[in-house]
């Protein structure tokens, strides 16, 4: 299964990414956490990147679609990915079909998760990520059983340095101007579905299974 997690920041895509990828076994392909990785690592990539994602700002196309193009030609991803978080620009999103159709791929569906704006400020702010797993909790909506410390691993949690009120209002003004045009894109394909990403995470999961219908 090929497919593309898309929603505003806060939306949920992580939290059900870790579902799917394990429901389906397919890899997950996330271009914030590579981008985070790399910033963690040093690279220039990464000190590039980090210019940009500081102010909630998107990193240049060329950057990011250097890197998926190389994630998608690796072995794990010849019989299906989930991307989350790319593509967020029409032109990422032209240059992704121009590298499916080189690979003689297709996608299957890209998965929409709605939530409305007013909420999505709090979803990222009480955001925490496991430092050694990754896992995704948040301090009241999906707290971990003890403060702090991941569930899965037992690993201690951090909050990402853009989930600040600020900078995430920024992010969600760049998800409408420069990432939503791709609702009408993949409308336009005939690959889109829309889920209600304001249920509890479970029901989002299952209407996303149901959705696939595989
Ligand atoms: P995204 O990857 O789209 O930015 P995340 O999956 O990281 O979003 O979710 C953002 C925050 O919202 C996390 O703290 C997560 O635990 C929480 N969250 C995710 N889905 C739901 C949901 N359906 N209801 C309430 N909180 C949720
Ligand atoms: P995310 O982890 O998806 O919330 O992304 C965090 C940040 O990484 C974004 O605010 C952007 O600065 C950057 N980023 C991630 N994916 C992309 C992408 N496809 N295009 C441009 N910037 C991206």
């Amino acid at each position: 299964m090929r497919l593309i997690l898309l929603g505003p920041p806060g939306a949920g895509k992580g939290t059900q990414a870790a579902g799917i990828v394990k429901k389906y076994h397919i890899p997950h392909i996330s271009t914030g956490d590579i981008f985070r990785k790399n910033i963690k690592e040093g690279t220039e990539l990464g000190k590039k990147a980090k210019e940009y994602m500081d102010q909630g700002l998107l990193v240049p196309d060329e950057l990011v679609v250097a890197i998926v193009e190389e994630r998608l030609k690796e072995p794990d991803c010849r019989d299906g990915f989930l991307l989350d978080g790319f593509p967020r620009t029409v032109e990422q999103a032209k240059s992704l079909d121009k590298v499916l159709a080189t690979m003689d791929v297709a996608l299957d569906s890209v998965i929409n998760i709605e939530v409305d704006k007013e909420i999505l400020v709090n979803r990222a702010v009480g955001r925490r990520i496991c430092k050694d797993c990754g896992a995704t909790y948040h301090i009241e909506f999906n707290p971990p059983q003890k403060e702090g410390i991941c569930d899965e691993c037992g690993g201690s949690l951090y909050q990402r340095a853009d989930d600040n009120e600020e900078t995430v209002s920024t992010r969600v003004e760049v998800y409408l101007k420069q990432t939503q045009p791709l609702i009408d894109y993949y409308t336009k394909q005939g690959i889109l579905i829309t889920i209600d990403g304001q249920q509890p995470i479970d029901k989002v999961f299952e209407d996303i299974v149901n959705a696939l219908g595989a």
